[in-house]
C-alpha cells in the first residue's frame, strides 16, 4: 500500500530525513515513535507531500512518485499522490465558519464533486460512526476539542483515502478527551483502515499497532511489532527512549 524507498529532505543545509525506507501493507496501523526532533512529523508531511521530499520515493497504491533536486514535482502529480491520503492534524484545523457536517462535505462537493445529497448522506453517516451525530448543525467553536478531533477524523475519511495520516491527534486535548479520540482511532484500525500514525501515547501503540517504527535522527532504526519494541529490543538507543517516556 505504501511503499518509501531512501527518503531525504533537508531544510537548508539541514537534513532532517536521511534515507527513509518504510513499507505499509493494506490494512496495517503503523505507529511512528521516537524523540523529539527525529523527524516523524516531517516523514508524514512527506507522504502527503505538505513538504517535497529532495530524494528517494513514495508510492501509494497505483500512484508512485520520484523526486530528484533538479526536476520540480507537478501540481497534478502532487494532488494525485495527496487524493490517496487523508490527514489529520495536532490542531484540528476545522473551517470555523461551516457547521460540522458543512465541513464533511465541503471536499467532498468541491474536490470529488459529490452531490449536496451524497456528500451529506456521507458525513451523516460518518459523524454516526464517529458518535456525533447529535452535533452535525453545530459549529466547531461549540464541540470539546476531543469532538473536534473526532469530526476531523470523519472529514478525512469522508474523501475515501487510502490511508490515514495521524500527526501527535491527540497530544492537543485532556487524557478523558484524549480517550474519546484513541477509541475511534482503534475503531478503525481493527475495521481495517490502513493508518500511519506519529504519537507519544505508547498505550495506543501497544494496543493498536500492527507495526512500531522508531526513528532517531532522521532514520528509521528500528521497526517491530509492539512486542518486539517493547519487550524484547535489544537496540540501546530505543530502550533508553522507551524508559524515559513510560
Ligand atoms: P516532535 O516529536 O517534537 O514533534 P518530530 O520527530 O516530529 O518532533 P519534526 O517536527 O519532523 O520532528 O522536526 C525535525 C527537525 O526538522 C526539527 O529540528 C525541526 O526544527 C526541523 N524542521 C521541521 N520543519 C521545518 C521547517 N519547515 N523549516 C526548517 N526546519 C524544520
Amino acid at each position: 500500500m505504501i511503499d518509501i524507498k531512501g527518503l531525504r529532505k533537508s531544510f537548508g543545509s539541514n537534513e532532517i530525513l536521511k534515507g527513509i525506507d518504510l513499507q505499509v501493507n493494506k490494512g496495517e496501523t503503523a505507529v511512528i515513535i521516537g524523540p523529539s526532533g527525529s523527524g516523524k512529523t516531517t516523514l508524514l508531511r512527506c507522504i502527503n507531500l505538505l513538504e517535497t521530499p529532495n530524494g528517494g520515493s513514495i508510492t501509494i497504491g497505483k500512484s508512485e512518485l520520484a523526486f530528484r533536486e533538479d526536476k520540480k514535482v507537478s501540481n497534478s502529480e502532487t494532488l494525485t499522490l495527496r487524493q490517496r491520503t487523508g490527514m489529520v492534524f495536532q490542531g484540528f484545523y476545522l473551517f470555523p465558519h461551516m457547521t460540522v457536517i458543512k465541513n464533511i462535505m465541503e471536499g467532498q462537493v468541491t474536490v470529488l464533486k459529490r452531490s449536496k445529497k451524497e456528500a451529506s448522506e456521507k458525513g451523516l453517516m460518518l459523524l454516526d460512526k464517529v458518535g456525533l451525530l447529535d452535533k452535525k448543525d453545530q459549529y466547531p467553536h461549540e464541540l470539546s476539542g476531543g469532538q473536534q478531533q473526532r469530526v476531523a477524523i470523519a472529514r478525512a475519511m469522508a474523501m475515501d483515502p487510502e490511508v490515514l495520516l495521524f500527526d501527535e491527534p491527540t497530544s492537543a486535548l485532556d487524557p478523558e478527551l484524549e480517550a474519546e479520540v484513541l477509541k475511534v482511532m482503534k475503531d478503525l484500525s481493527k475495521e481495517g483502515m490502513t493508518m500511519v500514525v506519529v504519537t507519544h501515547k505508547m498505550s495506543f501503540a501497544r494496543d493498536a499497532a500492527h507495526k512500531i517504527i522508531f526513528m532517531d535522527n532522521g532514520l528509521i532504526v528500528e521497526v517491530g511489532t509492539p512486542n518486539q519494541i517493547f519487550e524484547n529490543t535489544r537496540n540501546e538507543r530505543l530502550k533508553q527512549f522507551l524508559s524515559m517516556i513510560d
